[in-house]
């Protein structure tokens, strides 16, 4: 299988394959926060990422939800259905933590009821502003199917964490169109993009510990595998 490197991120690298409807993801030992102002490369994280998000995508398929996953050719790398990747990050909350309690008077910790989802500029070069639904819409995206897949993907992730005992704080989605327009969630799901807590709220298990310099992120991940691999 030819491997040409098509687009290298900040943690996953994006290969072309013989078949032009398809890419292959890797997943590097890598993670980066503060826009890249942080970078550290923790051995066996590419893999674990790449697990979990496999893992998620595939119990999300078996709920209807269409991604863009295929299956893993090896244990750090995805074959994923080619897309345009629309340049919106979608967040779901159902706990305040990170940039809403920043930019808001809201506190850490307050319950979201119902949850909401927001939309971000997925742009490094502008800091990912947080956009209005208005301004999603100008730049040519229907916000609406993105609401409801992201309200969908929580109301299936959010009580499968509860079964590992594992609050569901937020996470970020991003999604894609194939040829025909068709939506696909992409991109990640895995503690690199999501914010986990454990329900008694002493524990985390998530990138923040990187962020925050807390601890070590792949022991946390694995346990979160682990948890995970109990349920799916
Ligand atoms: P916040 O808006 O509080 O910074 O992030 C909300 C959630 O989305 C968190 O779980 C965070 O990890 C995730 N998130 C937001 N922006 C990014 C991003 O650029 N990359 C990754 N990997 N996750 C993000």
């Amino acid at each position: 299988m030819g491997m040409n490197e098509i687009l290298k991120g900040k943690v996953k690298t994006l290969f072309e394959t013989d078949n032009p409807e398809e890419v292959l993801i890797r997943y590097e030992d890598c993670v980066t926060a503060g826009n890249g102002q942080m970078i550290e490369y923790p051995k066996g994280k590419g893999t674990i990422c790449c697990l979990m998000t496999a893992m998620l995508f595939e119990y999300l398929e078996s709920n209807s939800i269409r991604t863009h996953f295929i299956d893993c050719p090896s244990l750090d790398t995805m074959r994923c259905k080619k897309l345009k990747i629309a340049p919106v990050e979608v967040i779901c909350r159902n706990i305040a933590a990170g940039s809403i309690v920043k930019t808001t008077n809201i506190t850490e910790g307050f319950l979201i009821q119902p949850p909401i989802v927001e939309f971000f500029l997925k742009d490094d070069s502008k800091n990912d502003p947080l956009l209005t639904p208005d301004r999603v819409r100008l730049m040519g995206i229907h916000t609406e199917p993105l609401i409801e897949k992201a309200r969908n993907v929580n109301d299936l992730l959010q009580p499968l964490f509860l079964l590992c005992g594992i609050d569901l704080v937020d996470f970020k989605l991003e999604f894609g169109y194939d040829a025909h327009g068709d939506l696909f969630l992409a991109d990640e799901l895995s503690p690199d993009n999501m914010r986990l807590w454990s329900k008694d709220r002493t524990e985390r298990f998530d990138k923040d510990l990187f962020r925050k310099g807390e601890g070590d992120i792949v022991e946390a991940y694995k346990v979160i595998l682990t948890k995970l691999r109990q349920f799916v």
